[in-house]
């Protein structure tokens, strides 16, 4: 007998025929003897109506009735796969947040969890029920109704997961797993039967959307391990966990492409002392994110450098605009934008123990005749700044060399 939580995310319980196909698959471990808890999302698409609701309403709606009105987005899951269980005759309770003891600070709208009391979840399982519990939502200690930032259902699940000590956390969605690189533009990527916690990270910032970040952290720093895996088949997932030795010996997980950066360059900054740091306040103070940076070599003649940087493509034109005001102010003599620019990163806890995986992904590009605008690198990563035109050719080329026909994962 194990104590399991599934997640079922809003594909999974998008409409009743799908909400009576979780309630099979919770029949199954229940079969088995297993205490279940599950964790639900929001129907498909309801919480985004429900917003917009909100914004036909009033322009910047107000918090709390913004969080008391999404709530109600997973109420109505919960009381609906409790149904179908007792359709099924089997006992089931469902419980809001507050209900299942998620206790949370007063941000509405991206509150934090603070504390877990599963007493009640405790007492309803050991008297035989399914507990079904409403994600993305918990309850202040004044007791109003908060939510977790959009995607928050992970979170609680992993919450939860942690709260209870559970056996096994399992995140249904509507993928089999977490893959070596986006399908839809490279048909022969993989699915990963582990990836490390940090991997996972990486790739999720850099674009990869299996999962929220905030849930991986969190189940990072609780030690919680997690299957992703699809509500729609048997197909075993992806277990997410910490990083153990025999993991290294996989160099690279996976490769991912983000194309929603831009380039921004100031032509012929002066250079001496302090400039950078005149360039990155600025941005800083306009709440603008940066990611990569390059200085490039001085003009010899002039004492004045190029310095480059990506922001996000939402970003660009607030960025052009704050540094064309500053043109005279700083003195450089232009800036130029490019838009047609695509990130493009590898991530392995592998490479940390192995050398040489920066020139074989350099000399990849190179035999594709790809140019690298911009390079970064960490411990477990290694990112360039690419052509948009070249991106998705340049992602095949990576994946054929360091990603394909592993004997493992
Ligand atoms: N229903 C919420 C959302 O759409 C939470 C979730 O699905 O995880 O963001
Ligand atoms: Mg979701």
């Amino acid at each position: 007998m194990a104590l399991i939580v599934q997640k079922y995310g809003g594909s999974s319980v998008a409409d009743t025929d799908r909400i009576k196909n979780v309630a099979r698959r919770i029949k199954e471990y229940r079969d088995q003897g297993d205490q279940v808890v599950v964790v639900v999302s929001a129907m498909k698409g309801v919480t985004d109506n429900l917003i917009g609701l909100a914004y036909d309403i009033m322009p910047i709606p107000t918090e709390r009735e913004m969080d008391m009105l999404l709530a109600t987005g997973e109420q109505t899951t919960i009381a609906l796969t409790a149904m179908a269980l007792h359709a099924m005759d089997i006992e089931a309770v469902s419980f809001t947040g507050a209900q299942a003891g998620i206790k949370t600070d007063a941000v509405h709208t991206k509150a934090k969890i603070q504390d877990i009391s599963p007493a009640q979840i405790h007492e309803a399982l050991d008297a035989g029920n399914v507990v079904i519990v409403a994600g993305f939502q918990g309850q202040t200690p004044e007791g109003n109704i908060t939510t977790l930032g959009r995607g928050g259902s992970d979170l609680s699940a992993i919450a939860l997961a942690a709260a209870i000590k559970a056996d096994l956390c399992q995140i249904y969605t509507d993928v089999d797993g977490v893959y070596t690189t986006d399908p839809r533009v490279v048909p022969d990527a993989r699915k990963l039967t582990e990836i490390a916690y940090d991997e996972m990270l990486e790739l999720a910032s850099l674009g990869a959307k299996v999962m929220q970040s905030r849930s991986v952290e969190f189940a990072k720093k609780f030690g919680v391990v997690f299957e992703v895996r699809s509500s729609l088949n048997d197909n075993p997932g992806t277990i997410i966990k910490e990083e153990t030795t025999d993991m290294e010996g996989v160099v690279v997980r996976g490769a991912s492409l983000d194309k929603n950066q831009a380039k921004v360059t100031l032509v012929a900054v002066p250079d001496h002392p302090g400039m950078a740091a005149r360039i990155f306040k600025e941005l800083a103070d306009a709440a603008v994110n940066i990611d990569m940076i390059v200085q490039n070599t001085s003009h010899a003649d002039e004492a004045s450098t190029d310095v480059s940087f990506t922001v996000e493509k939402a970003d660009l034109k607030k960025a052009q605009q704050l540094f064309e005001g500053l043109q005279s102010d700083i003195g450089f003599n232009e800036v130029a934008t490019d838009e047609n620019v695509a990130k493009l990163s590898i991530v392995g806890v592998g490479m940390r123990s192995h050398s040489g995986i920066a020139s074989k992904m350099f000399e990849t590009l190179a035999s594709e005749n790809v140019n690298i605008g911009m390079i970064s690198t960490s411990e477990i990563k290694i990112s360039v700044v690419i052509n948009l035109d070249d991106s998705e050719r340049a992602l095949k080329a990576v994946h054929a060399a360091f990603l394909e026909d592993r004997a493992f994962d």
